[in-house]
């Protein structure tokens, strides 16, 4: 092995001139193909870097604050390994009432302070739109962890990660999407990537209150892409290459009434997974609460465990890409 592992087989170096450098990653209708196949390329060095050295010395001096307004477990933590695997450091705001947020200070100016200590910022928030406030306000870049029921871009480009690392393409699949399409922001980010690739077809199975929103399905339409919507599985399990899980949003319901009448609503488990191929994968972006049976997470199908560890690759090639080091 090398003494300087991260030179003898990276193509990185201070690359302050490369397209996204300083760049903000809001929404993912940023990214087009070739800019998926370069992250997905620096990502899969990433992973192989992983398993070589563990941790190396690329973002050594840099610092990353993570403002979390809402729950995280996965991205907030995925992103400080991202950081710290990377040599980076990381100020972690993942308790905003414990911050000067419970004093009335708005977004913008906490992001204005953040920026000040760190290098990067990564934003979650409640309200959909306000990543793009951030950035805004902001001169350093911000990437956002998820706005309200708007977007989730990080975890979109995880999840086709996921996809390419795991059927070894991209193009030419059906995804079924299964659960809360209305508030689901990883739904509305995933369904918007994958326009990006030849031969889809999207199915959407939901309850009726819960279906894909107008936006999400006009902009599909507009790319000729064949999207379909049902309230059952079965129709469309057997041909599925993708099946995406979500959780129903509790917190999303106005009526917590409404919430009970659909929160049940679907549940994977080794009896509806007879329907599906062999070389299909079940994907869910997490916390589960229900909708995929434990009994599940030993068929070689289930991939949800392994698209989380995917999201660390992703998030180190961002990381390194917004400053300037891949
Ligand atoms: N973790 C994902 C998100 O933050 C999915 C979820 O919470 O259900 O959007």
């Amino acid at each position: 092995m090398p003494s300087d592992p991260t030179s003898a087989h990276l193509p990185f170096g201070d690359q302050r001139s490369a397209p996204w450098y300083g760049k903000d990653i809001i929404s993912v209708k940023q990214f087009h193909r070739g800019d998926l196949q370069y992250i997905f390329d620096v990502a899969h060095e990433m992973r192989g870097m992983v398993e070589r050295v563990g941790t190396f010395d690329l973002l050594k001096g840099k610092i990353l604050a993570n403002l979390f307004y809402e729950p995280s477990t996965r991205t907030s933590s995925s992103f400080t390994a991202a950081m710290e695997r990377l040599g980076g450091s990381v100020i972690p705001i993942n308790e905003v009432q414990y911050s000067s947020v419970t004093k009335g200070e708005t977004l913008t100016d906490t992001v204005r302070t953040l920026e000040c200590y760190a290098d990067v910022i990564v934003l979650r928030h409640p309200e959909t739109g306000s990543a793009a406030k951030a950035a805004e306000a902001a001169r350093k870049p911000v990437i956002n962890a998820g706005d309200g029921t708007g977007e989730h871009p990080t975890q979109a480009l995880l999840d086709i990660f996921t996809i390419r690392e795991e059927l070894g393409k991209l193009d030419n699949l059906t995804v079924t999407m299964l659960g809360d399409l209305k508030y689901g922001r990883t739904v509305h980010s995933l369904a918007r990537l994958l326009l990006n690739f030849d031969d889809i077809r999207l199915n959407y199975v939901s309850p009726e209150i819960l279906r894909m929103p107008g936006d999400v399905m006009e902009e599909v339409k507009a790319r000729g892409v064949t999207q379909a919507e049902f309230t059952g599985l079965d129709e469309v399990l057997p041909e599925t290459d993708v099946l995406y899980v979500t959780r129903v949003q509790k917190e999303r319901f106005e009526d917590a009434n409404a919430y009970e009448t659909v929160k049940g609503a679907y549940v994977i488990d080794p009896v509806v997974m007879k329907a599906a191929r062999h070389n299909m994968i079940v994907m869910h972006p997490l916390p589960r609460v229900g909708e995929i049976s434990m009994e599940l997470d030993s068929d070689p199908r289930a991939a949800y465990f392994r698209q989380m560890e995917y999201g660390l690759y992703v998030r180190m090639a961002l990381l390194a890409i917004v400053l300037g080091k891949a």
